[in-house]
């Protein structure tokens, strides 16, 4: 049964307008640019998520003055549950929607509010986040880049990686070292840094599933005007803790309805080669299948009413170990077959499924630093040694 019943009607109406519009042109876009397979249909995927801007439903949660519909959580979550549910394709810009512009709503000026919220409202500007580095992933506070003032701009110089979708974006919210000499957490800014400029490189990283989801990015005296910087100068780690804090919202649950289809499309191939009868594979769905009932409870439950401390660091231990789980079920099921890719290497998509989610336990912090978070901050362990 459906979630949230009082939402029937509205449910209707997003599922009747996607079933509307995912027509014509779109049609072909269904399914198109999820993890592994973000290179899909890149263009029509902008017009695409300019279609769905046009009609309302971009930034739905984001408060009316700034562009957005005011939703509640559950109206969101019915939005992203039936986005899911019809196949739609993977959005372009939830950099932008789901961490710079919440970020920018509470703590941007409102010079910066008025430049920048309406072009991701309109998916006319792309963002990535620029916060790790070669020696500061889990250590975020080790970041190197460093910008001084020159006039009216910061001069930006240093090394971010593993930058997702950057070869896309126009603009980077970067974490830089903006005192010399300052050493941890203090002495950082979050500077707003336009991309398409000479002092900017981008060299996309060939992953496993053979597509580049991120990248390094080099800044080379790169330059961004001294406003653009959120917060105060040196309280860049209060605002980069700021956007992390929005990064495991409402799309969870459409990510969900995703990881569904997932099972139901390794149900299918195990069925279709005769593995279903083995025991063992049957046992591992049965296990899949009900995995994926607590996470979908743990969410609903999450986002319904004040999350106990600690409850985003469970749900991403519980869905990234769930997923990887997943991938390896679905070669399992393959068998052999799953062992072989063609020339040009192009895995198929169980097989891109199965070697992304090799990163789940990793993005969004690693499963070890969510453990310690739970350790620590919420069970007030003792801290283990810090180098
Ligand atoms: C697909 C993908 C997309 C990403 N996108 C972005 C992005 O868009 N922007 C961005 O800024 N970053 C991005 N990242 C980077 C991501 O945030 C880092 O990979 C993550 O923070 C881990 O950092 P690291 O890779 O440097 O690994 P490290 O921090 O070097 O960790 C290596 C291993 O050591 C373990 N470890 C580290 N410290 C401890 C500790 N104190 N206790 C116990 N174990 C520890 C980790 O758990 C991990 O297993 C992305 C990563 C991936 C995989």
């Amino acid at each position: 049964m459906d979630a949230f019943p009082e939402e029937a009607p509205f449910r209707k109406e997003v599922r009747t307008w996607l079933a509307d519009n995912l027509v014509g042109e779109f049609a072909a876009l269904r399914g198109l640019g999820g993890s592994g397979s973000e290179h899909e249909a890149y263009p029509e995927r902008i017009a695409w998520n300019r279609h769905l801007a046009a009609a309302g439903w971009t930034c739905l949660g984001w408060p009316e003055e700034h562009g957005g519909r005011g939703f509640g959580l559950t109206r969101q979550v019915v939005f992203h549950e039936e986005y899911a549910r019809a196949d739609a394709p993977a959005r372009v810009n939830h950099l932008g929607e789901e961490l710079l512009g919440p970020t920018l709503i509470a703590l941007g000026t409102e010079a910066q509010k008025k430049r920048f919220l309406p072009p991701i409202v309109e998916v006319h500007e792309l963002w990535c986040q620029g916060y790790s580095e070669p020696d500061a992933g889990s250590d975020l506070a080790n970041v190197r880049t460093r910008a001084r003032r020159e006039g009216d701009d910061w001069v930006i110089h240093g090394q971010k990686i593993w930058t997702s979708l950057a070869q896309h974006a126009d603009w980077c919210f970067a974490v830089v070292r903006t005192e010399p000499g300052s050493r941890r957490h203090a002495g950082l800014s979050y500077l707003l840094v336009p991309l398409r400029q000479p002092g900017v490189s981008i060299r996309p990283i060939r992953q496993l599933t053979g597509t580049s989801e991120f990248n390094e990015v080099f800044f080379t005296d790169a330059r961004t005007r001294a406003d653009l910087v959120v917060g105060e100068p040196g309280d860049g780690w209060r605002v980069a803790m700021a956007t992390l804090g929005f990064e495991r919202g409402v799309s969870t649950v459409g990510q969900q309805v995703g990881f569904a289809r997932e099972l139901a499309e390794i149900v299918a191939e195990a069925r279709a080669n005769g593995t279903f009868d083995d025991p063992l594979i049957a046992d591992r769905i049965a296990t899949a299948k009900l995995g994926l009932e607590v996470l979908r409870t743990h969410a609903l439950r999450t986002l319904a009413g004040e999350p106990p401390p600690g409850a985003d660091n469970v749900q991403k231990l519980l869905w990234a170990r769930w997923h990887r789980e997943l991938g390896e079920l679905a070669m399992e099921v393959r068998g052999a077959s799953g062992l072989t890719v063609g020339a040009p290497y192009v895995p198929d998509r169980l097989q891109s499924m199965f070697l992304f989610s090799r990163a789940d336990t990793l993005y969004g912090g690693s499963d070890e630093i969510q453990r310690n978070i739970i350790a620590e901050r919420v069970l007030g362990l003792p801290k283990e040694p810090r180098a």
